[in-house]
């Protein structure tokens, strides 16, 4: 049954539509990199990834190839609707959902598709065992309250049947200094010690700064994959992964006086030349990221002004004269610079990119 399945192929490209005024660009040699900087760093662990959110946002078209070259083979997503777009590239077995089984109909579709689910409770696991059973993996919760099973549900008898291949928790705290860590690396080996298992994993991208002994034998990066430092051990280590630009769709004059953008939040204190740029907060360009940011051109700061608008937003030309409708200028997207991320963490500027950025 698995091996008849035809994973679904991507719509065929229109030849006729023109170039995007806008684009991402994913630079696949870093991502490869640091996955593999990563899978050394997990010491005599194996690095898989964390592919959920479309990659964090960044294309699981684009991405998930890039990582199973460069070695991986154990890819993790949320959602079982993310399964089929992450299995035109890997074996199905080799992708573990998070989120587990809910119903019949998600047991049926594990089976049909060959995705292998995480059971995050006594629940899920019946249910798991009397849709059929078979390889599954298992969340023990050690803290952060959010899914698995309780430590002291180790020795229950439907737990003990599970056919376990990958055993996992996960860190709450991992990008930061404290005793929780070792706390939950602790409950985890001592579960570990309860739960019949082929593999254990514990570590996030941040988990992995942490050390060897919170490796165990698979370790789950995300973040750090996608260009993200969540803890300065990493730095050195990760590349940035993401580049984005935009064109400027037209350049206007301003009068000292005239305003910039819905609510006339900006006035031209003196005769301006700006242009208006192809990006908004629909592209996942948040108007929180607006005020006292900058976009670039050859290095050349060009402030922003005035309110992001749903695809728009204007820029200061005065450090660029040169610039004409359908110059290109670089949109800052550099992730593990925490002055660029005002509001937002880096794990919510690379999940907010939205679909005309992606397809750009
Ligand atoms: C998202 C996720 C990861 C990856 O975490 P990062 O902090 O992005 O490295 C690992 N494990 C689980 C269970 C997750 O949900």
């Amino acid at each position: 049954m698995i091996d008849s399945y035809l994973p679904e192929m991507p719509p065929v490209p229109d030849p006729l539509l023109p170039p995007a005024s806008l684009r991402l660009t994913v630079v696949r040699e870093a991502l490869a990199a640091n996955w593999r900087a990563l899978d050394t760093l997990s010491g005599s662990a194996a690095a898989g990834a964390a592919v959920k959110a479309d990659c964090y946002g960044l294309g699981t078209d684009t991405c998930v190839p890039v990582l199973r070259d460069a070695g991986c083979r154990t890819f993790f997503v949320a959602h079982w609707s993310e399964v089929a777009a992450v299995a035109r590239h890997v074996p199905a077995d080799q992708i573990a959902v998070l989120h587990g089984v809910l119903s019949e109909a998600d047991c049926a579709y594990a089976r049909h598709i060959g995705a292998i689910p995480v059971i995050n409770s006594r629940e899920q696991a019946m249910l798991w065992q009397s849709t059929g059973g078979g390889r599954c993996h298992l969340m023990v919760d050690t803290g952060i309250n959010r899914l698995g099973i309780a430590p002291s549900q180790a020795h229950d008898p439907v737990i003990q049947a599970l056919a376990i291949d990958i055993l996992l928790s996960h860190l709450a705290s991992a990008d930061e200094r404290t005793a929780m860590n070792r706390m939950q690396a602790e409950l985890f080996a001592e579960a570990a010690a309860a739960i019949p298992h082929q593999r254990l994993s514990l570590a996030n991208s941040a988990g992995i700064a942490l050390g060897e002994s919170f490796a165990f034998d698979l370790t789950r990066p995300g973040l750090a994959l996608y260009g993200g430092i969540p803890r300065p051990e990493l730095d050195g280590h990760i590349r940035p992964v993401v580049r984005v630009e935009a064109q400027i769709l037209q350049c206007r004059d301003l009068a000292p006086g005239e305003a910039v953008g819905y609510n006339a939040t900006f006035i031209a204190p003196t005769h301006m030349r700006v242009g208006t740029v192809s990006i908004g907060y629909a592209d996942g360009f948040l108007r929180s990221r607006g005020p006292g940011n900058a976009f670039g051109h050859q290095g050349r700061a060009l402030p922003l002004l005035g309110r992001v608008s749903m695809d728009m937003v204007v820029v200061d030309l005065a450090a660029a004269p040169e610039a004409v409708a359908g110059t290109w200028v670089d949109v800052p997207w550099n992730i593990a610079d925490a002055a660029q991320q005002n509001a937002l963490t880096a794990y919510e500027m690379l999940t907010v990119i939205g679909r005309r950025l992606k397809n750009g």
